[in-house]
């Protein structure tokens, strides 16, 4: 038998550059062994880029030549380690968790790579040689006798050392490209920092280059052209601001974009149903097609034979011990994968396995003589019943965690095999619990559907942010034999059970068109969304964690247009304070630098509980002392707060925004706080870069708008609170689904009013899910929203879906929206408008609709 040996997976832009690198590094292989190599180069078509979903399958099959001894994967440049980690997300979390990302030189380190491995060394050993490919060059060229001269570009003012190159993709959005005015503003900027420091700049689009950044003629000699990418590499001290300074030159098109998007004329906008945003990498796809297979739950029918009673506690504690390790394994590959946030919900659940309401009620009813599996599942369905009870949806869906981890026991007893073990195809489940979503292998289950619960359940979230499609609560009518062929479509809410051949083909077809649109939008995350007719639209992205906001940054977000200070702090038992907040505020704004970060004060009540500020119980906590309203008798959480926004916002762009505002006195009762909090800080006034606004999330917020955003610097439209208020239907309740639309024309108004009453300078966003949705993008910014702040998952397709419209289609859309007489109409409309047509799971076979 072959031995196991690392594997190689080299994934590059260029397919004849990777090709070449692996030829060159074969060649130094003598012995018997030889390592498998893989690569994942180029695009389809023949193109320059790389492509997630080719990372990883390659690496899929490097780790199954390899024998599970590992995959190290070398990349090229800027993109190619976005996809090579987006590769990662898409593995099965086993195979994922043999891999590592080398940030080796692709040449070098792939010859030290493939050398060490064919030496049998372990994964960890090919990763260091990797790194250290680069030494016996830099050696040599440290070495004056070494007789090889730095190349013009890379000389530093002393000439005795050469450090690494620091990069950067720049993208080129200017309509003419990077013809002489604009190419004059780059090299300008250039010569700014040199001779200590140079630029080296290639086009990678075309293939052109390296040139000397500092040279008007080289630099034309690249061809870059609107919708190219160029990579700068700068070498010297001040590498790091160079290349901040060109982000920032490339982001205004090197002074030839237009402004920001004028509000339109006419125009109206749709939305999605209840919907939350998972805070990770998303999948953009959201519809499915397969093989329909059940996963059971056993919960209800464990049937177990009583051995003795201590021979069954013992069993229990067994089982409990084994899914507690396992659950430790998931929150691992939960941190690894999805961040710190998420992997605290197994630590969570692990727990549950603790909690004496469950554990003291099961021993108790092997004490009295029933098996271990049935005590087990008794004493979980009554611990899950209590959340049904709860009034809180968000609450509610937490039963289905306790179900979850309970069915594991169960399994673990019963010695079934994990649920996600039998997953090939749609799987269907009564809820998914978030162990099923985290272990389930990405690459052949096409999608979920639950029959119960809602899209706020971890599960649902965790899924969603590894890229499979989930439809949720659709009841019966999944109940089909195994095997069955289902497709559904999250987006619409459709599901069909055995569709016609036809049918399947073109949904099939809408399945794999919706890939490559997220694709394309994945290549040119890093560019700004300009339409057609060369407005510039900003897309940021909505945070919850530092992580989120990372992850943001890395998919092209252009800042935060609404960090969720509730969400950020929500694990905290005591509140922060101004320090750890200015620390946590400090590092989101550096993430984002130059771009703006929004900081949202204290959002509490209705369904945010704040473990450091409980609001006192109310009938109607939606309507209650929710938001700003919360701090009325003690506003001092509130004022930390905002001595810490106004404390970042001296060093860095900032942004605050008011939850909850109704009324004018409200506006003016949160602005006198501010100031009171800049003298905490030790100013004499809120800093002068501190952009100042509001939450318009109320109806009467919108229509008063001209009167409440006097003197502001912004408004941000908070859809998902504006549609529970206007349509009367508690958001997060999925009976109320129905009523919940934001596409119905009246949320549509009201968005409209917004934008035509506010005052002339102030910026109007829109920060709900909607942002979210790329097939309302168009709509939004037809309605006269001039900025987006979305999921961060989303934040590409969204870039993506602008720029494939003019501002004039646009507002024509709008306009026709709000003469539709209800969302189903707009939500048909907008469909019509998008580059990748729906295809509606409609006729007679159709089940009907989630939503
Ligand atoms: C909103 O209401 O749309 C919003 C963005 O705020 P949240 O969802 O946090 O209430
Ligand atoms: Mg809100």
């Amino acid at each position: 038998m072959r031995p196991a040996v690392v594997s190689l997976v080299v994934v590059s832009h260029s397919r004849a550059l990777a090709e070449a690198a692996v030829g060159l590094a074969t060649q130094m292989l003598h012995g018997p062994t030889r390592p498998h190599v893989e690569v994942a180069a180029g695009l389809e078509d023949g193109g320059l880029g790389t492509d997630a979903g080719a990372v990883a399958r390659a690496v899929s099959r490097a780790d199954a030549l390899g024998g599970g001894a590992g995959v190290l994967v070398l990349v090229d440049l800027g993109s190619a380690v976005l996809s090579a980690e987006m590769a990662l997300e898409l593995l099965d979390p086993e195979v994922a968790a043999r891999v590592r990302l080398s940030p080796a030189p692709l040449v070098e380190g792939l010859l030290a790579a493939v050398v060490t491995a064919a030496g049998g060394a372990d994964l960890d050993t090919c990763a260091r040689e990797a790194d250290a490919g680069l030494r016996a060059k830099d050696e040599h060229l440290r070495d004056p006798r070494g007789g090889v001269a730095s190349a013009p570009a890379e000389a530093s003012e002393t000439g005795a050392t050469t450090p690494p190159a620091s990069s950067l993709e720049l993208a080129v959005t200017a309509e003419h490209g990077l013809h002489a005015r604009p190419a004059a503003r780059l090299v300008a900027c250039a010569a700014g920092r040199a001779p200590r420091t140079t630029l080296r700049l290639r086009n990678l689009t075309a293939g052109r280059g390296p040139v000397d950044g500092l040279s008007l003629s080289a630099v034309a000699t690249l061809d870059a052209q609107q919708g190219h990418v160029l990579l700068a590499e700068a070498v010297g001290p001040e590498a790091e601001q160079l290349l901040a300074e060109l982000e920032e030159l490339a982001l205004m098109g090197f002074g030839d974009l237009p402004g920001p998007a004028e509000p339109l004329a006419e125009v109206d906008v749709p939305a999605p149903a209840v919907s939350t945003e998972p805070g990770v990498a998303g999948s953009g796809l959201e519809a499915a097609i397969g093989p329909a297979v059940r996963v059971e739950s056993v919960l209800e029918t464990a049937d177990d034979h009583a051995g003795s009673v201590p021979e069954e506690h013992q069993r229990l504690a067994d089982a409990v011990a084994g899914v507690r390790a396992r659950l430790g394994e998931l929150a691992e590959q939960a941190r690894r994968h999805l961040g710190q946030g998420e992997a605290e919900v197994f630590e969570a659940h692990a727990t549950l396995l603790q909690d004496p309401r469950i554990t003291e009620a099961a021993h108790a009813r092997i004490e009295a003589g029933e098996p271990a599996a049935e005590a087990w599942s008794a004493a979980v369905r009554a611990a899950a019943e209590a959340f049904a009870t709860l009034a809180d949806p968000y609450q509610r869906e937490r039963g289905q965690d306790v179900h979850g981890v309970g069915d594991r026991v169960v399994r673990m007893l019963l010695g079934l095999e994990e649920p996600e073990s039998t997953a090939h195809g749609v799987l269907v489940v009564d809820e998914l619990d978030p162990a099923l979503a985290i272990s389930l292998d990405a690459s052949k289950v096409q999608g979920v559907l639950t029959r119960n619960g809602g899209t706020t359940g971890h599960g649902v979230l965790i899924a969603t942010a590894r890229g499979v499609p989930v439809l949720t609560g659709v009841g019966d009518r999944a109940d089909v034999p195994d095997g069955t062929v289902v497709a559904f479509d999250a987006r619409s809410g459709d599901l069909v059970v055995d569709p016609e051949p036809a049918l399947r083909e073109a949904f099939e077809e809408m399945v794999s068109a919706r890939s490559r649109e997220r694709g394309r939008a994945l290549r040119h995350a890093r560019s700004p969304a300009v339409t057609t007719d060369g407005v510039r639209v900003r897309v940021k992205a909505n945070v919850s964690s530092l992580a989120v906001a990372r992850l943001g940054a890395d998919l092209g977000a252009e800042g935060s247009g609404l960090v969720r200070t509730e969400a950020v702090f929500a694990q905290w038992r005591q509140a922060p304070s101004v320090d750890q907040q200015v620390e946590v505020y400090a590092a989101m704004a550096a993430v984002y630098h130059p771009h703006p970060v929004t900081i949202r004060t204290w959002d509490v009540g209705g369904d945010k509980p704040l473990p450091f500020h409980p609001v006192p119980v109310e009938g109607n906590p939606f309507l209650g002392a929710r938001g700003l309203r919360a701090f009325v008798e003690d506003p001092s959480l509130l004022l930390d707060q905002l001595q810490a926004v106004c404390t970042v916002a001296v060093d860095h762009p900032l942004a605050v925004l008011f939850p909850m505002i109704t009324t004018v006195q409200d506006v003016r009762w949160a602005r006198e706080l501010l100031a009171t909090a800049a003298r905490r800080a030790g100013l004499s006034a809120p800093p002068p870069g501190l952009q100042v606004g509001i939450m318009v999330e109320v109806p009467a917020a919108a229509l008063g708008i001209a009167h409440l955003a006097q003197g502001l610097d912004l408004v941000s439209i908070g859809s998902n609170d504006l549609v529970q208020y206007t349509l009367a239907a508690e958001r997060g309740n999925p009976r109320l689904a129905a009523w919940s639309d934001a596409l119905d024309p009246a949320v549509l108004s009201l968005v409209r009013s917004v934008t035509d009453g506010v005052p002339e300078g102030v910026r109007v966003g829109l920060c709900g899910a909607m942002a979210g949705d790329p097939d309302l993008a168009g709509l939004l910014v037809g309605l006269g929203v001039q900025e987006l702040s979305a999921s961060a998952a989303s934040v590409p397709l969204v870039k993506q879906r602008l720029r494939t419209g003019s501002t004039a289609e646009f507002g024509d859309l709008a306009a026709r929206a709000l003469a539709c007489p209800d969302g189903a109409s707009v939500r048909a409309l907008v469909q019509e408008a998008q580059p990748t047509p729906t295809v509606r799971l409609s006729g007679p076979r159709a089940v009907g609709t989630a939503r």
